[in-house]
Order: C-alpha cells, then sequence, then structure tokens
C-alpha cells in the first residue's frame, strides 16, 4: 500500500450530478467545477455525473423528429447519448482549469448496463472498476449521465430527467452520498417557480418524494429515489448557484421524524393528461385485464384508475388516465384489443396531487379536497387516492389556481 492510501480510504465519496442548468453555459460549468473543488478541498472524494447542457436533449429530440423518429427510436437513443458526450468533457476540462485532474467516462465506457425499452431504459448493473482506478490516482471521473449500453451492445438513454438515476446508481455502487445539484435550493412544498410561497422543506421521505415526483414534482427523476431508497443511497438535492460550501438543500431521507409530524409534505402537478373511459360488458375482469395489458405492451403509463359497476347487470365503466403525448397510441392499442367496447376520450386534462405521510391517519382528507377545489369552482373528473397521496384530475386551465388553493389549505404557505 502506498503512503496516503490508508486516508484516502476513509475520505467520504461524494457523487455530485449537475442537471442541464447547471452545465448551461461555460460560465456554469465553471461555476459547478468550483463547487467540486471545494468538495474535493475540503477533504471529500467527488465523482461528478452531468447532464446535457440546458435545452439540448429537447434541440436533439427536435432534430431527430425531422426524420420521423422519436424517443424509443435507437437512433434517437445515438443521437441522445451525444447531449451528456459534450458536457462530460467540457467539464472535465473546466476541473483541469482549476488545477483538479479529470477524466470524462461515456456510459459505454464504464459501462453502465442498461435493459429496457430504447429512450425509457433501466439500469441493470454497472461496473465501477475504472472509477476506483482514476479515483486512486486522484483523478476525478465524470460520467456522462442518462445513457448506458445494452448486452447486445446497443446504446441506450435513460428516460427524461435519466441522469438522476445514473448519478443514484453510481453512488450506490461506490457506497457513496449523492448530491443532486440543480437549480433551485432544495425540494419545496410546491414548485416553486408556481407558487412564490411555496417553502423549502429540509427533509423529505423517500416514500414521499417518489409521490411527489411520480405525480410530476420534476426536481427528481422518480426512478432515481426508487433506486436511493432501495439501496440506501443518501441522497440530497441542493443549487448549484449557491457559493462553494454555502448550500444547504433537502435531505431525501428513510425515516423522516420531522417530516412524519405534517399532515402535508407538498403539492404537485402535471398537465396534459387525458381521460379515458370504457364502458362495456365485463367477463370477470376482462375489459380490465385486456386493456391494461395493450396498454403495458405498448409501454403506456395508466393512472387513476377507477372502475364502476353500472345498474344494469354486467355492465361496467372502466376510467383512468394517460399522459396526453400517449393518447394515440393508447388509441390504437385499446381499440385493437377491446373491438366492441365503447371507448370515450377527454382531454385538456391536468393532474393535481397532495402528498403526505400523514394522510394514512387522516380519511377525510378527500372530502377536505372536494370542498377547497369546489369552493372555487374546479370541477374534479376522477379522484384517486393512495396510502400517502390523493389525485384529482382538473382541466388544464384551473391546474395553478388548484395548486395554489390546495398549498394555502394544507398549511404549506407557512411551514
Ligand atoms: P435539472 O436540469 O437540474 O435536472 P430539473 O428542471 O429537472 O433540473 O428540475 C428542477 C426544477 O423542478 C425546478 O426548476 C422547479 O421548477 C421544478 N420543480 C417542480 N416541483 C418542485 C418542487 N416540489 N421542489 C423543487 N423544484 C420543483
Ligand atoms: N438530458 C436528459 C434530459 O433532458 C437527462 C437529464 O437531464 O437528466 O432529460
Ligand atoms: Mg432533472
Amino acid at each position: 500500500m502506498k503512503a496516503g492510501d490508508a486516508g484516502k480510504r476513509h475520505m467520504t465519496r461524494v457523487v455530485a450530478k449537475f442537471g442541464g442548468t447547471s452545465v448551461g453555459s461555460p460560465e456554469r460549468i465553471r461555476h459547478s467545477a468550483s463547487l467540486i473543488k471545494a468538495a474535493s478541498d475540503a477533504g471529500e472524494q467527488p465523482v461528478v455525473v452531468v447532464s446535457a447542457m440546458a435545452g439540448e436533449t429537447d434541440r436533439i429530440l427536435g432534430l431527430a423528429g425531422e426524420f420521423s423518429a422519436g424517443l424509443g427510436d435507437r437512433e434517437c437513443d445515438v443521437a441522445l447519448a451525444a447531449g451528456e458526450q459534450v458536457s462530460a468533457a467540457l467539464m472535465a476540462l473546466a476541473l483541469r482549469d482549476l488545477g483538479l485532474e479529470a477524466r470524462s467516462i461515456m456510459g459505454w465506457q464504464a459501462p453502465v448496463i442498461t435493459k429496457g425499452p430504447f429512450g425509457g431504459a433501466s439500469i441493470d448493473g454497472m461496473d465501477v472498476e475504472v472509477f476506483e482506478a482514476l479515483m486512486a490516482q486522484g483523478i476525478i471521473p465524470v460520467l456522462a449521465g442518462y445513457q448506458g449500453i445494452d448486452t447486445d451492445a446497443q446504446i441506450q438513454t435513460l428516460g427524461r430527467g435519466g441522469t438522476d438515476l445514473s448519478a443514484a446508481a453510481l453512488a450506490a455502487a461506490l457506497k457513496a452520498r449523492c448530491d443532486i445539484y440543480t437549480d433551485v435550493d432544495g425540494v419545496y412544498t410546491t414548485d416553486p417557480r408556481l407558487v412564490p410561497e411555496a417553502q423549502r422543506l429540509d427533509a423529505v421521505s423517500h416514500d414521499e418524494m417518489l409521490e411527489l415526483a411520480a405525480q410530476g414534482a420534476k426536481v427528481l427523476q422518480p426512478r432515481s429515489v426508487e433506486f436511493a431508497k432501495a439501496h440506501q443511497v443518501p441522497m440530497r438535492v441542493l443549487s448549484s448557484f449557491a457559493e462553494p460550501g454555502k448550500a444547504e438543500g433537502t435531505d431525501i431521507v428513510a425515516e423522516p421524524r420531522i417530516a412524519e409530524r405534517r399532515l402535508v409534505s407538498g403539492v404537485a402537478y402535471a398537465r396534459d393528461q387525458a381521460r379515458v373511459a370504457l364502458l362495456g360488458t365485463d367477463d370477470c375482469g376482462d375489459i380490465a385485464q385486456k386493456s391494461f395489458s395493450a396498454l403495458a405492451q405498448g409501454q403506456i403509463g395508466v393512472d387513476m384508475i377507477v372502475q364502476t359497476h353500472s345498474r344494469t347487470p354486467g355492465v361496467v365503466n372502466l376510467e383512468f388516465s394517460v399522459a396526453h403525448k400517449d393518447l394515440a397510441a393508447a388509441r390504437e392499442r385499446l381499440e385493437e384489443a377491446l373491438g366492441e367496447t365503447e371507448i370515450r376520450w377527454e382531454t385538456g386534462l391536468a393532474k393535481v396531487s397532495v402528498v403526505g405521510a400523514g394522510l394514512r391517519q387522516r380519511a377525510d382528507i378527500a372530502r377536505s379536497l372536494f370542498s377547497v377545489l369546489g369552493e372555487r369552482n374546479i370541477e374534479i373528473k376522477v379522484l384517486s387516492t393512495s396510502e400517502i397521496k390523493i389525485s384529482a384530475l382538473v382541466e388544464n386551465n384551473a391546474v395553478e389556481r388548484a395548486v395554489r388553493a390546495l398549498h394555502a389549505a394544507y398549511g404549506l404557505d407557512q411551514i
């Protein structure tokens, strides 16, 4: 063992992930690099994961769209992966300018092993040998996020926001803490860009964060939270705009002693949802079974499922919501799978969700949600509840009012 190795073994490892805005220009990359230098100067051992520069993924998607390719197409993933390739190299250069040694690593070089569909692959494993070797030499690895390679040597991307997942998976493999640097200074009670009264949470539980993310709070990708929970990765969200050493942020924790005391932790929203209603005679759950398997085959996410039996014996009404972008594909698959069943659609909707571990003890919350929205003449199209969440489908143009009203009604304007 070389002198100094024993000391290094005890250094705190930190995977620092920088999102699109945090690497959006040479200036932002320089500033983000200075945060890594500060961590390194403070005796931590940083490993960096970067997103593509802000706007780049949309730009590449637009270009692929010119050739009728979208998410899910092999060539689209090859093009998309280039976004993170550029920012990883630039970040390594910025670190070098600060006197640190750094090296960029593409998903296929590590390799980060992926499986599942193009445009939405999941991480199946990761070889961290190259990271260990670089760190042992004092070189900072910079992984290009959002990408990996499958067992057929195909480049794949991990779905929008997927660099969060790259970071969580790398932190798990390296037994490191995972710092998610972004353009807000933590997780708020709702999107601070929509509601100026939103408050930053010091801590939020994995389960609450997972629900908030799944219901549209894009500050973290849902699968990254799932991964952090399953592998007990300490994760926090903080601002890359803070001065070195000054960021506070939000801890994503397993046991939220503080959070448990709150009834509601946050309000999330997702615009551009559609409601689908299926009306037909049901033979032992036949409609549900046929439609959900047809949608699953098309990788179409289904949410807010409600089934009601009509007064006519055997007739059921099955309703659910899908993202508007999936509507055409959903329609095609349902028509093919269901034949005679009547299918109705409603578009221009949004989903508003109230999330909180405290909801477990409060069965009356659905009633209060009805009255808060009802008083403001906001019609609830569909309501669904789960253990720590209540979601309502409302008109797209009422979503901001609904979020603000619920945020105030559940005491989140001042916590
Ligand atoms: P990055 O590019 O760093 O990955 P994202 O744009 O994916 O950043 O996520 C950060 C954005 O998430 C913020 O700018 C904010 O508008 C939005 N957001 C939505 N809900 C929340 C919330 N509850 N707390 C914090 N940010 C939120
Ligand atoms: N660049 C990808 C996106 O815009 C991945 C990410 O930023 O996490 O979705
Ligand atoms: Mg993101």
